[in-house]
Protein backbone atom coordinates (compact mmCIF):
# COMPACT_ATOMS: atom_id res chain seq x y z
CA UNK A 1 0.00 0.00 0.00
CA UNK A 2 1.03 3.20 -1.04
CA UNK A 3 1.10 5.62 2.05
CA UNK A 4 1.41 9.77 2.00
CA UNK A 5 4.38 9.62 4.43
CA UNK A 6 7.10 7.18 5.59
CA UNK A 7 7.14 8.18 9.06
CA UNK A 8 4.04 10.68 10.82
CA UNK A 9 5.90 12.16 14.15
CA UNK A 10 2.92 13.55 16.31
CA UNK A 11 4.76 16.26 18.78
CA UNK A 12 7.50 18.83 17.27
CA UNK A 13 9.45 18.77 21.00
CA UNK A 14 12.83 17.25 21.47
CA UNK A 15 12.38 13.84 20.88
CA UNK A 16 9.89 14.43 17.34
CA UNK A 17 11.88 17.39 15.76
CA UNK A 18 15.23 15.40 16.09
CA UNK A 19 13.32 12.26 14.86
CA UNK A 20 11.92 14.05 12.02
CA UNK A 21 14.88 15.84 11.03
CA UNK A 22 16.78 12.80 10.83
CA UNK A 23 14.68 10.52 8.99
CA UNK A 24 14.20 13.40 6.38
CA UNK A 25 17.73 13.50 5.95
CA UNK A 26 18.45 9.85 5.58
CA UNK A 27 15.74 10.39 2.41
CA UNK A 28 12.57 9.48 4.53
CA UNK A 29 9.17 11.01 3.63
CA UNK A 30 8.43 12.93 6.76
CA UNK A 31 5.38 14.97 8.09
CA UNK A 32 5.60 16.28 11.54
CA UNK A 33 2.38 17.60 14.06
CA UNK A 34 2.60 20.37 16.55
CA UNK A 35 -0.42 21.45 18.45
CA UNK A 36 1.01 24.07 20.72
CA UNK A 37 4.74 25.29 20.56
CA UNK A 38 7.83 24.28 17.96
CA UNK A 39 10.55 23.01 20.29
CA UNK A 40 8.36 21.61 22.71
CA UNK A 41 8.48 21.77 26.52
CA UNK A 42 11.98 21.83 26.46
CA UNK A 43 12.60 25.03 24.30
CA UNK A 44 9.14 27.13 25.94
CA UNK A 45 8.31 26.04 28.96
CA UNK A 46 11.29 23.91 30.16
CA UNK A 47 15.26 23.75 30.39
CA UNK A 48 15.82 27.00 28.35
CA UNK A 49 13.22 29.21 29.69
CA UNK A 50 14.82 27.79 33.18
CA UNK A 51 17.95 27.86 32.44
CA UNK A 52 17.36 32.03 31.72
CA UNK A 53 15.36 32.35 35.00
CA UNK A 54 18.13 30.54 36.84
CA UNK A 55 21.49 33.04 35.03
CA UNK A 56 18.80 36.02 36.02
CA UNK A 57 18.61 34.60 39.89
CA UNK A 58 22.26 34.12 40.05
CA UNK A 59 23.15 38.27 40.00
CA UNK A 60 21.68 38.62 43.13
CA UNK A 61 24.71 37.05 44.91
CA UNK A 62 26.87 38.17 41.81
CA UNK A 63 26.08 41.88 42.73
CA UNK A 64 26.60 41.21 46.63
CA UNK A 65 30.03 39.57 46.34
CA UNK A 66 31.45 42.29 43.66
CA UNK A 67 32.07 44.71 46.76
CA UNK A 68 34.78 42.00 47.95
CA UNK A 69 36.57 42.40 44.72
CA UNK A 70 36.70 46.12 44.45
CA UNK A 71 33.21 47.16 42.30
CA UNK A 72 30.97 49.82 43.89
CA UNK A 73 27.68 48.73 42.05
CA UNK A 74 24.84 51.33 43.39
CA UNK A 75 21.68 50.07 44.84
CA UNK A 76 20.29 46.96 42.66
CA UNK A 77 17.27 46.56 41.79
CA UNK A 78 15.29 43.47 39.43
CA UNK A 79 12.45 43.68 37.21
CA UNK A 80 10.71 40.76 36.81
CA UNK A 81 8.78 41.62 33.62
CA UNK A 82 12.22 42.92 31.73
CA UNK A 83 13.53 39.34 32.05
CA UNK A 84 10.35 37.81 31.27
CA UNK A 85 9.82 39.89 28.27
CA UNK A 86 13.68 39.23 26.92
CA UNK A 87 13.05 35.47 27.58
CA UNK A 88 9.67 35.30 25.35
CA UNK A 89 12.21 37.33 22.85
CA UNK A 90 14.65 34.24 23.06
CA UNK A 91 12.41 31.95 22.63
CA UNK A 92 10.52 32.93 19.84
CA UNK A 93 13.63 33.44 17.97
CA UNK A 94 14.19 29.89 18.69
CA UNK A 95 10.67 28.52 17.56
CA UNK A 96 12.03 30.27 14.24
CA UNK A 97 15.16 28.22 14.62
CA UNK A 98 12.80 25.15 14.64
CA UNK A 99 10.64 26.05 11.92
CA UNK A 100 13.31 26.70 9.28
CA UNK A 101 15.41 23.36 11.02
CA UNK A 102 11.97 21.24 9.85
CA UNK A 103 11.46 22.85 6.68
CA UNK A 104 14.99 23.34 5.77
CA UNK A 105 15.45 19.70 6.14
CA UNK A 106 12.35 18.77 3.98
CA UNK A 107 9.91 17.76 6.57
CA UNK A 108 6.21 18.69 6.01
CA UNK A 109 4.59 20.72 8.72
CA UNK A 110 1.32 20.26 10.36
CA UNK A 111 0.45 22.84 12.96
CA UNK A 112 -2.81 21.79 14.70
CA UNK A 113 -3.78 19.00 17.03
CA UNK A 114 -3.27 15.32 15.80
CA UNK A 115 -5.17 12.37 16.63
CA UNK A 116 -4.90 9.04 15.69
CA UNK A 117 -7.59 7.43 13.74
CA UNK A 118 -5.69 3.93 13.02
CA UNK A 119 -2.41 2.25 12.89
CA UNK A 120 -1.95 4.01 9.71
CA UNK A 121 -3.33 6.98 9.66
CA UNK A 122 -4.02 10.31 11.71
CA UNK A 123 -6.27 13.48 11.69
CA UNK A 124 -5.28 16.63 11.85
CA UNK A 125 -6.97 20.03 11.36
CA UNK A 126 -9.88 18.09 9.36
CA UNK A 127 -7.79 16.38 6.98
CA UNK A 128 -6.60 12.85 7.07
CA UNK A 129 -2.87 11.25 6.30
CA UNK A 130 -1.68 7.64 6.16
CA UNK A 131 1.77 6.55 7.33
CA UNK A 132 3.98 3.60 6.93
CA UNK A 133 5.46 4.76 10.36
CA UNK A 134 3.60 6.83 13.12
CA UNK A 135 5.80 7.99 16.07
CA UNK A 136 4.39 9.45 19.26
CA UNK A 137 6.52 11.88 20.55
CA UNK A 138 3.81 14.11 22.60
CA UNK A 139 5.57 14.57 25.69
CA UNK A 140 4.50 15.19 29.34
CA UNK A 141 2.01 17.76 30.96
CA UNK A 142 2.44 18.96 35.00
CA UNK A 143 0.34 17.07 37.28
CA UNK A 144 -1.42 19.19 40.53
CA UNK A 145 -2.72 16.66 43.35
CA UNK A 146 -6.56 16.53 43.87
CA UNK A 147 -6.75 19.01 46.90
CA UNK A 148 -9.11 21.83 47.46
CA UNK A 149 -8.14 25.02 45.77
CA UNK A 150 -6.10 23.14 43.48
CA UNK A 151 -7.47 25.87 41.03
CA UNK A 152 -5.44 28.70 43.06
CA UNK A 153 -1.76 26.70 42.77
CA UNK A 154 0.03 27.26 39.62
CA UNK A 155 2.72 24.81 37.79
CA UNK A 156 5.63 25.50 35.80
CA UNK A 157 2.92 26.21 32.80
CA UNK A 158 2.35 29.24 34.32
CA UNK A 159 5.25 30.27 36.50
CA UNK A 160 7.13 31.26 33.13
CA UNK A 161 4.32 33.97 32.21
CA UNK A 162 3.60 35.67 35.30
CA UNK A 163 2.78 38.65 35.78
CA UNK A 164 4.56 39.81 37.86
CA UNK A 165 7.10 38.46 40.86
CA UNK A 166 5.19 37.26 44.05
CA UNK A 167 6.25 38.48 47.11
CA UNK A 168 5.57 35.65 48.95
CA UNK A 169 6.14 32.29 46.98
CA UNK A 170 5.22 27.99 48.39
CA UNK A 171 6.79 25.83 46.12
CA UNK A 172 5.19 21.91 46.99
CA UNK A 173 7.95 18.88 45.79
CA UNK A 174 11.03 17.50 45.97
CA UNK A 175 11.99 16.67 42.70
CA UNK A 176 14.36 18.58 40.10
CA UNK A 177 11.56 21.24 38.82
CA UNK A 178 10.79 22.30 42.92
CA UNK A 179 14.68 22.44 43.70
CA UNK A 180 15.37 24.96 40.42
CA UNK A 181 12.70 27.27 40.83
CA UNK A 182 13.06 27.74 44.50
CA UNK A 183 16.07 28.76 43.51
CA UNK A 184 14.87 31.17 41.15
CA UNK A 185 12.05 32.96 43.38
CA UNK A 186 14.62 32.69 46.10
CA UNK A 187 17.43 34.66 44.31
CA UNK A 188 15.26 37.34 42.52
CA UNK A 189 13.71 38.05 46.09
CA UNK A 190 10.53 36.35 46.81
CA UNK A 191 10.22 35.06 50.23
CA UNK A 192 10.13 31.46 49.37
CA UNK A 193 9.37 28.29 51.27
CA UNK A 194 9.86 24.75 49.70
CA UNK A 195 7.53 22.09 50.76
CA UNK A 196 8.60 18.23 50.67
CA UNK A 197 5.88 15.46 52.07
CA UNK A 198 9.47 12.88 52.83
CA UNK A 199 11.86 13.77 54.90
CA UNK A 200 14.53 15.39 52.61
CA UNK A 201 14.51 16.22 48.92
CA UNK A 202 16.38 14.63 45.51
CA UNK A 203 15.23 11.37 46.35
CA UNK A 204 17.13 8.99 44.22
CA UNK A 205 19.93 11.26 44.35
CA UNK A 206 23.47 10.32 46.44
CA UNK A 207 22.47 10.99 50.07
CA UNK A 208 25.65 13.25 50.51
CA UNK A 209 24.10 15.56 47.47
CA UNK A 210 20.91 15.79 48.87
CA UNK A 211 21.70 16.47 52.54
CA UNK A 212 24.75 19.09 51.23
CA UNK A 213 22.46 21.34 49.03
CA UNK A 214 19.63 21.20 51.83
CA UNK A 215 22.16 22.86 53.88
CA UNK A 216 23.36 25.14 51.54
CA UNK A 217 19.88 26.39 50.55
CA UNK A 218 19.08 26.94 54.16
CA UNK A 219 22.31 29.20 54.84
CA UNK A 220 21.24 31.48 51.77
CA UNK A 221 17.56 31.96 54.07
CA UNK A 222 15.55 29.79 51.87
CA UNK A 223 13.07 28.03 53.77
CA UNK A 224 12.99 24.16 53.55
CA UNK A 225 10.04 22.62 55.14
CA UNK A 226 10.56 18.43 55.08
CA UNK A 227 7.83 16.12 55.88
CA UNK A 228 4.98 18.93 55.06
CA UNK A 229 2.40 18.57 52.36
CA UNK A 230 -0.48 20.95 52.01
CA UNK A 231 -4.54 19.89 52.52
CA UNK A 232 -5.93 23.03 51.25
CA UNK A 233 -5.68 26.28 50.13
CA UNK A 234 -7.75 28.96 50.15
CA UNK A 235 -7.88 32.55 47.84
CA UNK A 236 -8.30 35.98 50.67
CA UNK A 237 -10.48 38.79 49.86
CA UNK A 238 -7.05 40.75 49.11
CA UNK A 239 -6.15 37.86 46.74
CA UNK A 240 -3.28 36.51 48.83
CA UNK A 241 -3.85 32.64 49.50
CA UNK A 242 -4.21 30.90 53.23
CA UNK A 243 -2.46 27.26 53.24
CA UNK A 244 -2.81 24.67 55.46
CA UNK A 245 -0.82 21.72 56.10
CA UNK A 246 -2.08 18.60 57.09
CA UNK A 247 -0.40 18.80 60.48
CA UNK A 248 -2.96 21.91 60.89
CA UNK A 249 -0.23 24.55 60.61
CA UNK A 250 -1.53 27.60 58.51
CA UNK A 251 0.88 29.40 56.15
CA UNK A 252 0.02 33.07 54.09
CA UNK A 253 1.60 33.51 50.96
CA UNK A 254 0.67 34.86 47.00
CA UNK A 255 1.63 31.56 44.73
CA UNK A 256 1.43 28.63 45.19
CA UNK A 257 3.73 26.55 42.90
CA UNK A 258 3.26 22.62 42.47
CA UNK A 259 6.20 20.55 41.29
CA UNK A 260 5.13 17.30 41.67
CA UNK A 261 5.87 15.85 38.86
CA UNK A 262 4.51 15.01 35.28
CA UNK A 263 2.02 12.75 33.40
CA UNK A 264 2.16 11.53 29.59
CA UNK A 265 0.46 13.81 27.39
CA UNK A 266 -2.00 11.52 25.64
CA UNK A 267 -5.29 13.52 25.58
CA UNK A 268 -7.83 13.20 22.51
CA UNK A 269 -5.01 10.85 20.77
CA UNK A 270 -7.20 8.72 19.54
CA UNK A 271 -5.21 5.95 20.99
CA UNK A 272 -8.82 4.09 21.47
CA UNK A 273 -8.35 3.63 17.39
CA UNK A 274 -4.96 1.47 17.91
CA UNK A 275 -3.68 -1.45 19.61
CA UNK A 276 -1.69 0.87 21.73
CA UNK A 277 -0.89 0.18 25.61
CA UNK A 278 -0.12 1.80 28.43
CA UNK A 279 2.28 0.97 31.00
CA UNK A 280 0.90 0.57 35.07
CA UNK A 281 2.18 4.33 35.64
CA UNK A 282 -0.28 5.36 32.49
CA UNK A 283 3.05 6.36 29.95
CA UNK A 284 3.21 3.99 26.33
CA UNK A 285 4.72 0.75 26.73
CA UNK A 286 7.22 0.53 23.99
CA UNK A 287 9.70 -2.39 23.27
CA UNK A 288 13.73 -1.93 23.05
CA UNK A 289 12.68 -0.52 19.53
CA UNK A 290 10.40 1.83 20.81
CA UNK A 291 7.35 -0.04 18.87
CA UNK A 292 4.40 -0.08 21.04
CA UNK A 293 2.13 -2.86 21.14
CA UNK A 294 1.02 -1.82 17.58
CA UNK A 295 3.90 -2.50 15.30
CA UNK A 296 3.36 1.01 13.08
CA UNK A 297 3.01 3.16 16.01
CA UNK A 298 6.17 4.06 18.15
CA UNK A 299 6.61 6.07 20.73
CA UNK A 300 9.67 8.01 22.60
CA UNK A 301 10.74 10.76 25.11
CA UNK A 302 8.57 11.74 28.24
CA UNK A 303 5.73 10.27 26.84
CA UNK A 304 7.18 6.68 27.43
CA UNK A 305 8.50 8.08 30.73
CA UNK A 306 11.93 6.37 30.92
CA UNK A 307 14.33 9.04 31.79
CA UNK A 308 12.59 12.39 31.44
CA UNK A 309 15.49 14.30 29.88
CA UNK A 310 15.74 16.24 26.54
CA UNK A 311 19.03 14.60 25.55
CA UNK A 312 17.70 11.50 26.36
CA UNK A 313 14.45 12.07 24.10
CA UNK A 314 16.95 13.37 21.42
CA UNK A 315 18.79 10.05 21.79
CA UNK A 316 15.71 7.70 21.14
CA UNK A 317 14.57 10.10 18.76
CA UNK A 318 17.94 9.11 16.88
CA UNK A 319 17.49 6.07 17.21
CA UNK A 320 14.33 5.43 15.79
CA UNK A 321 14.95 7.69 12.59
CA UNK A 322 18.76 5.58 12.27
CA UNK A 323 16.56 1.88 12.55
CA UNK A 324 13.97 2.64 10.37
CA UNK A 325 16.63 4.85 7.79
CA UNK A 326 19.50 4.18 7.96
CA UNK A 327 20.21 0.66 9.40
CA UNK A 328 24.38 0.73 9.08
CA UNK A 329 24.32 3.48 11.79
CA UNK A 330 21.85 2.04 14.83
CA UNK A 331 22.50 1.70 17.88
CA UNK A 332 20.76 1.29 21.20
CA UNK A 333 20.22 3.99 23.41
CA UNK A 334 22.40 3.23 26.48
CA UNK A 335 20.36 4.30 29.57
CA UNK A 336 24.04 3.77 31.95
CA UNK A 337 25.78 6.65 32.68
CA UNK A 338 23.62 9.25 31.70
CA UNK A 339 25.00 12.97 33.09
CA UNK A 340 22.13 15.13 34.82
CA UNK A 341 22.75 18.50 36.39
CA UNK A 342 19.91 20.41 38.92
CA UNK A 343 19.95 23.81 38.01
CA UNK A 344 19.46 25.07 41.88
CA UNK A 345 21.67 27.59 43.47
CA UNK A 346 24.62 26.03 43.66
CA UNK A 347 24.06 23.44 41.47
CA UNK A 348 24.48 19.85 41.58
CA UNK A 349 26.01 17.31 38.91
CA UNK A 350 25.98 14.22 39.18
CA UNK A 351 26.85 10.98 36.64
CA UNK A 352 26.73 6.94 37.24
CA UNK A 353 26.04 5.19 40.71
CA UNK A 354 24.92 7.10 44.07
CA UNK A 355 26.99 5.04 47.24
CA UNK A 356 23.36 4.11 48.00
CA UNK A 357 23.00 2.46 44.62
CA UNK A 358 26.73 0.94 44.67
CA UNK A 359 26.54 -0.84 48.09
CA UNK A 360 22.98 -2.24 46.88
CA UNK A 361 24.18 -3.65 43.51
CA UNK A 362 26.80 -5.64 45.97
CA UNK A 363 30.18 -3.00 45.25
CA UNK A 364 32.63 -3.56 47.42
CA UNK A 365 32.54 0.57 47.94
CA UNK A 366 35.32 3.12 48.65
CA UNK A 367 33.84 7.04 49.05
CA UNK A 368 36.33 9.98 48.48
CA UNK A 369 35.16 13.44 49.42
CA UNK A 370 36.29 16.93 49.37
CA UNK A 371 34.36 19.72 50.62
CA UNK A 372 36.13 23.32 50.76
CA UNK A 373 35.04 26.53 50.23
CA UNK A 374 35.49 27.41 46.27
CA UNK A 375 38.46 30.07 45.75
CA UNK A 376 35.98 32.69 44.10
CA UNK A 377 34.43 33.34 47.90
CA UNK A 378 37.29 33.69 49.70
CA UNK A 379 37.56 37.49 49.78
CA UNK A 380 33.90 37.28 50.15
CA UNK A 381 31.76 36.67 53.37
CA UNK A 382 29.99 33.81 51.60
CA UNK A 383 30.37 30.88 53.78
CA UNK A 384 29.11 28.62 50.72
CA UNK A 385 30.80 24.92 50.36
CA UNK A 386 31.27 22.85 47.43
CA UNK A 387 30.71 19.25 47.23
CA UNK A 388 32.88 16.51 45.31
CA UNK A 389 31.95 13.25 45.84
CA UNK A 390 33.60 10.13 43.51
CA UNK A 391 31.95 6.36 44.81
CA UNK A 392 34.67 4.13 43.15
CA UNK A 393 34.54 -0.12 43.32
CA UNK A 394 37.58 -0.92 45.64
CA UNK A 395 38.04 -4.48 43.91
CA UNK A 396 38.27 -3.41 39.68
CA UNK A 397 39.35 0.47 40.92
CA UNK A 398 36.55 1.40 38.45
CA UNK A 399 34.67 5.09 39.17
CA UNK A 400 31.34 4.12 39.82
CA UNK A 401 29.80 7.76 40.38
CA UNK A 402 30.50 11.48 40.36
CA UNK A 403 29.02 13.75 42.09
CA UNK A 404 28.98 17.79 42.78
CA UNK A 405 27.50 20.39 44.43
CA UNK A 406 28.81 23.47 43.46
CA UNK A 407 29.14 26.37 41.07
CA UNK A 408 28.84 24.92 37.71
CA UNK A 409 28.60 21.26 38.90
CA UNK A 410 26.24 20.80 35.73
CA UNK A 411 29.22 21.95 32.93
CA UNK A 412 32.16 19.68 34.51
CA UNK A 413 30.06 16.56 35.03
CA UNK A 414 29.41 16.28 31.34
CA UNK A 415 33.37 16.00 31.11
CA UNK A 416 33.39 13.27 33.98
CA UNK A 417 30.27 11.23 32.04
CA UNK A 418 32.74 10.50 29.17
CA UNK A 419 35.59 9.37 31.50
CA UNK A 420 32.95 7.02 32.98
CA UNK A 421 31.56 6.05 29.88
CA UNK A 422 35.01 4.99 28.61
CA UNK A 423 35.66 2.96 31.91
CA UNK A 424 37.83 4.86 33.65
CA UNK A 425 39.56 4.17 36.86
CA UNK A 426 40.51 5.98 39.93
CA UNK A 427 43.94 5.42 38.93
CA UNK A 428 43.02 7.27 35.73
CA UNK A 429 41.81 9.84 37.48
CA UNK A 430 44.73 10.27 40.02
CA UNK A 431 46.84 10.09 36.61
CA UNK A 432 44.86 12.96 34.93
CA UNK A 433 46.72 16.57 35.47
CA UNK A 434 44.98 19.01 36.71
CA UNK A 435 44.15 22.21 35.68
CA UNK A 436 44.94 24.59 38.32
CA UNK A 437 43.83 26.69 40.03
CA UNK A 438 39.92 25.40 39.33
CA UNK A 439 37.35 23.37 41.43
CA UNK A 440 37.11 20.69 39.03
CA UNK A 441 41.03 19.84 39.56
CA UNK A 442 39.54 18.61 42.89
CA UNK A 443 38.19 15.37 41.39
CA UNK A 444 41.66 14.38 40.29
CA UNK A 445 43.27 15.47 43.36
CA UNK A 446 41.19 13.19 45.89
CA UNK A 447 43.76 10.73 47.66
CA UNK A 448 42.45 9.49 50.75
CA UNK A 449 38.75 7.41 50.77
CA UNK A 450 36.30 8.66 53.77
CA UNK A 451 34.66 5.68 53.56
P1 LIG B 1 8.13 17.62 24.51
O1 LIG B 1 9.36 18.42 24.38
O2 LIG B 1 7.23 17.88 25.63
O3 LIG B 1 7.35 17.78 23.13
C1 LIG B 1 6.07 17.26 22.93
C2 LIG B 1 5.36 18.13 21.89
O4 LIG B 1 4.19 17.45 21.44
C3 LIG B 1 4.87 19.45 22.46
O5 LIG B 1 5.36 20.53 21.68
C4 LIG B 1 3.35 19.36 22.40
O6 LIG B 1 2.72 20.61 22.17
C5 LIG B 1 3.17 18.40 21.23
N1 LIG B 1 1.89 17.67 21.26
C6 LIG B 1 1.34 17.00 22.30
N2 LIG B 1 0.21 16.39 21.92
C7 LIG B 1 0.04 16.69 20.60
C8 LIG B 1 -0.95 16.34 19.62
N3 LIG B 1 -1.95 15.50 19.92
N4 LIG B 1 -0.82 16.83 18.37
C9 LIG B 1 0.22 17.65 18.05
N5 LIG B 1 1.18 17.99 18.91
C10 LIG B 1 1.10 17.51 20.17
N6 LIG B 1 15.42 18.32 30.62
C11 LIG B 1 16.76 18.45 30.58
O7 LIG B 1 17.44 17.61 30.00
N7 LIG B 1 17.38 19.53 31.16
C12 LIG B 1 16.69 20.50 31.79
O8 LIG B 1 17.28 21.46 32.30
C13 LIG B 1 15.28 20.39 31.85
N8 LIG B 1 14.55 21.33 32.46
C14 LIG B 1 13.20 21.22 32.48
C15 LIG B 1 12.48 22.21 33.13
C16 LIG B 1 11.10 22.13 33.20
C17 LIG B 1 10.31 23.21 33.91
C18 LIG B 1 10.43 21.03 32.57
C19 LIG B 1 8.93 20.95 32.60
C20 LIG B 1 11.15 20.04 31.93
C21 LIG B 1 12.54 20.12 31.88
N9 LIG B 1 13.32 19.14 31.26
C22 LIG B 1 14.67 19.26 31.24
C23 LIG B 1 12.68 17.96 30.65
C24 LIG B 1 12.57 18.13 29.12
O9 LIG B 1 11.92 19.35 28.82
C25 LIG B 1 11.79 16.96 28.53
O10 LIG B 1 12.38 15.75 28.93
C26 LIG B 1 11.77 17.02 27.00
O11 LIG B 1 11.20 18.21 26.54
C27 LIG B 1 10.98 15.83 26.45
O12 LIG B 1 10.91 15.90 25.06
P2 LIG B 1 9.73 15.18 24.27
O13 LIG B 1 10.09 15.30 22.82
O14 LIG B 1 9.46 13.85 24.80
O15 LIG B 1 8.43 16.04 24.57
P1 LIG C 1 10.04 14.77 39.74
O1 LIG C 1 9.45 13.46 39.41
O2 LIG C 1 11.48 15.00 39.57
O3 LIG C 1 9.67 15.15 41.24
C1 LIG C 1 8.37 15.16 41.69
C2 LIG C 1 8.38 15.53 43.16
O4 LIG C 1 7.05 15.75 43.61
C3 LIG C 1 8.98 14.44 44.03
O5 LIG C 1 9.72 15.06 45.05
C4 LIG C 1 7.75 13.74 44.61
O6 LIG C 1 7.97 13.21 45.89
C5 LIG C 1 6.79 14.90 44.73
N1 LIG C 1 5.39 14.50 44.65
C6 LIG C 1 4.83 13.67 43.75
N2 LIG C 1 3.50 13.57 43.97
C7 LIG C 1 3.22 14.36 45.04
C8 LIG C 1 2.04 14.66 45.75
N3 LIG C 1 0.88 14.15 45.40
N4 LIG C 1 2.12 15.51 46.79
C9 LIG C 1 3.31 16.04 47.17
N5 LIG C 1 4.46 15.78 46.53
C10 LIG C 1 4.43 14.95 45.47
O7 LIG C 1 9.16 15.80 38.88
P2 LIG C 1 9.35 17.30 38.46
O8 LIG C 1 7.97 17.79 38.28
O9 LIG C 1 10.26 18.03 39.37
O10 LIG C 1 10.08 17.18 37.05
C11 LIG C 1 9.65 16.27 36.05
C12 LIG C 1 10.82 15.72 35.29
O11 LIG C 1 11.33 16.70 34.39
C13 LIG C 1 12.02 15.36 36.17
O12 LIG C 1 11.90 14.09 36.72
C14 LIG C 1 13.16 15.45 35.20
O13 LIG C 1 13.31 14.23 34.53
C15 LIG C 1 12.72 16.53 34.23
N6 LIG C 1 13.42 17.78 34.57
C16 LIG C 1 14.78 17.84 34.40
C17 LIG C 1 15.48 18.96 34.76
C18 LIG C 1 16.96 18.99 34.58
O14 LIG C 1 17.50 18.17 33.86
N7 LIG C 1 17.66 19.92 35.21
C19 LIG C 1 14.82 20.13 35.30
C20 LIG C 1 13.40 19.97 35.43
C21 LIG C 1 12.74 18.84 35.07
P3 LIG C 1 8.57 11.73 46.14
O15 LIG C 1 10.03 11.82 45.85
O16 LIG C 1 8.28 11.54 47.57
O17 LIG C 1 7.84 10.82 45.23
Amino acid sequence: MAYDFDLYVIGAGSGGVRAARFAAGFGAKVAVAESRYLGGTCVNVGCVPKKLLVYGAHYAEDLEQASAYGWTTGEASFDWATLIANKDREINRLNGIYRNLLVNSGVVLHEGHARLTGPHEVEINGQRYTAEHIMIATGGWPVIPDIPGREHAISSNEAFFLKELPKRVIVVGGGYIAVEFAGIFHGMGAQTSLLYRGELFLRGFDGAVRKHLAEELSRRGLDLQFNADIKRIEKLDDGSLEVELKDGCILATDCVFYATGRRPMLDNLGLEHTGVTLDEKGFIKVNEKYETAEPSILAIGDVIGRVQLTPVALAEGMAVARRLFKPEQYRLVDYRMIPTAVFSLPNIGTVGLTEEQAREEGHDVQVFESRFRPMKLTLTDCQERTLMKLVVDARTDKVLGCHMVGPDAGEIVQGLAIALKAGATKRDFDETIGVHPTAAEEFVTMRTPTA
